[in-house]
Parts: structure tokens; sequence; C-alpha cells
């Protein structure tokens, strides 16, 4: 093996360690800690599982957890007077809807319900605006986990060529954007991309973010290329991502694994922003 493997698990500890000193200060300052509200809709397995843990490293870093758990056939309306009401809770600083909803729920309308000072997921459509244009706002946390694991591995971003695998917008249109204010020269591949080898291999830096376990080999690499992977699929034999860990880190110059790669920094950067959201809102 010659890539370097960041541990996402360390990088996401330290991470939270800094949030936590955030969150005391601006208890000490405001007599109250930054709240992050979670909600939760039906019974989905790995969600419950996301947000149980979103919930205890909120708590473990000092935040108030307000946390609503509604079942799978709850009104839309419902939802949409909790959202108005959390925004309007002054001991609330994050509001966090987790995805996927149960069908029949308009997705992008309770997303947009989010006040976006409270969007510490990054996903109203006011917050992909603000970041496509490149003024500050909450940004959407699986991206900046990727940048934060890059900065931290000290890759160069600058005049790189990022190539990212996936534009969803949950992270791979995120994940461009952030590298392109990065000034990476970007690239972005999809599933109607014709030779995926071709393009992914001139990449400095490639995020693999299709959900297709296993796409990335050693054909997609570049020798020396830092390799993200943010792909995160259940198997027999536990967890794995999008690229094929084994052949690839004899290639690239740095990797991300699955698990402890990107998954940790997701929680961290959702901390981070509902600190900051906090710090914004009492300014
Ligand atoms: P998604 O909404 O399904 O988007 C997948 C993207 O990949 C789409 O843009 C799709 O292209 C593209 N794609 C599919 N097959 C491809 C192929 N063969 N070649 C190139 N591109 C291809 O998924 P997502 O929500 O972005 O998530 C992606 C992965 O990240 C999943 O495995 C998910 O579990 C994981 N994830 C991890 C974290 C974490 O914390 N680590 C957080 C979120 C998601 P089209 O647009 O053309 O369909």
């Amino acid at each position: 093996m010659t890539a370097v493997v960041i541990d996402g698990r360390e990088v996401a500890r330290a991470s939270r360690a800094r949030t936590a000193q955030r969150a005391q200060a601006f208890k000490d300052q405001h007599g109250h800690a930054p709240g992050l509200a979670t909600i939760l809709i039906g019974n989905d397995p790995a969600s419950e599982v996301y947000v149980r843990n979103k919930r205890r490293l909120a708590t473990e870093a000092g935040l108030v957890d307000v946390h609503h758990h509604l079942s799978a056939d709850v009104a839309e309306e419902t939802v949409a007077q909790l959202i108005d009401d959390l925004n309007a809770d002054v001991n609330v600083s994050g509001i966090l809807l987790q995805l996927p909803l149960p069908k029949g729920l308009d997705r992008a309308g309770l997303i947009d319900r989010i006040s976006p000072a409270k969007d510490v997921d990054g996903l109203t459509t006011v917050s992909q605006g603000r970041l496509a244009r490149g003024v500050s706002g909450l940004r959407p946390c699986t991206p900046a986990g990727v940048i934060e694991l890059l900065d931290t591995a000290g890759v160069a971003i600058e005049g790189a060529h990022a190539v990212v695998v996936g534009r969803s917008e949950l992270v791979g249109h995120p994940a461009a954007e952030l590298l392109l204010r990065r000034s990476a020269t970007v690239t972005i591949a999809h599933s109607r991309t014709s030779d995926l080898a071709a393009v992914a291999s001139t990449a400095d830096i490639l995020v693999a973010a299709a959900g297709i376990p296993a796409l990335i080999g050693r054909d997609h690499v570049k020798p020396g290329a830092a390799v993200v992977d943010v792909g995160i699929h259940r198997t027999d034999s536990g967890l794995i991502g999008d690229v094929r860990f084994d052949e690839v880190s004899d290639v690239a110059g740095w990797i991300t694994p699955v698990p402890g790669g990107v998954g940790p920094m997701t929680i961290a950067a959702l901390l981070s922003n509902t600190v900051t959201a906090a710090e914004s809102l009492t300014r």
C-alpha cells in the first residue's frame, strides 16, 4: 500500500472537541447551550441509528438535544407546524429533518420550511443558493466533511483537478461547489458519463459519491491522487464504500476508509454548523 490513510474518526474527534469548546463559550456568554433539534419520521432502521448517533454526539459536545419522533403516517401540516415552532424557539439553533422521508411527504417543501438561519444540514434552497453564490451560509455536512478531511491531510485543493463522481443535491453537487470555491478545477461525473475511468483517472482529487458499491478501482485513479470515498453500503461482510480500498490504496497518494472516513465527519460538521448557527442568531 502506498496511500496515506486519512483517519476520519480522528479528524472528527478533533473537530467535535473544537465544537465543544465553542458550545461552552456560547453557554458562558448566553446562559444556555446551542440546541440541535432532530426530527425523525417513521421507523427506518438506518435513519434511527443515524439520528441516535447525532443526538449522542451532540450531547457529548455540550449541545441541548431536542428530539421529535413522528409516525410515518403523520400529516404534512403537522410536520410543517413543528418546523414553524422550532424556527420560533430561541433555544433551538439548528433543525435537522432526517432523510429520507416516508412516501407522501413533500421533501423539498418541508426542507424549505426550515429557517435558513437554522438549516444546519445546508439543504434549503436559500443555503444552496448561498453556496452557489459563494456567500456565507451553512454548508451541507458531508461535503463540508470532505473538505475538512482534505485540508487536515494537507492535500492542496487550489489549482488541483477535482473529479466528483455523483451530482446529488445532498453530496455530489455541493461537494463540487465547495471544491470550486476553493479554486480547484472541477469536473462532475454522473450516471451518463460515457467513460468514467478516463475522466476519473485525470483527477488529483477524486470524490466518489455515486452510491455504487466498489465502483472505483485502480483504473479510475491517477497515481498519487487523493481519493475520498463518500459511499456507504451495508454488506454481509460489513460496511464498504464506492471505492475498492485494497486495490486503490496501492495507487493513490491518500485514501479515506469506509468505515472511519467521511461518515464521522458528517456528524462533526452538523455539530459545528449548529454552534455556527447559534453564534449567528445571537449576533
Ligand atoms: P444519490 O442521490 O443516489 O446520487 C448518486 C449520484 O451518483 C447521482 O448523481 C448519479 O448520477 C451518480 N451515479 C450513479 N451511478 C453512477 C455511475 N455508475 N457512474 C457515475 N455516477 C453515477 O446518492 P447520494 O445521496 O449522493 O449518496 C451517495 C453515496 O454516499 C451513497 O452511498 C450514500 O449512502 C453515501 N452517503 C454517505 C454519507 C456519509 O456521511 N458518509 C452521507 C450521505 C450519503 P445521476 O444524477 O445521473 O443519476
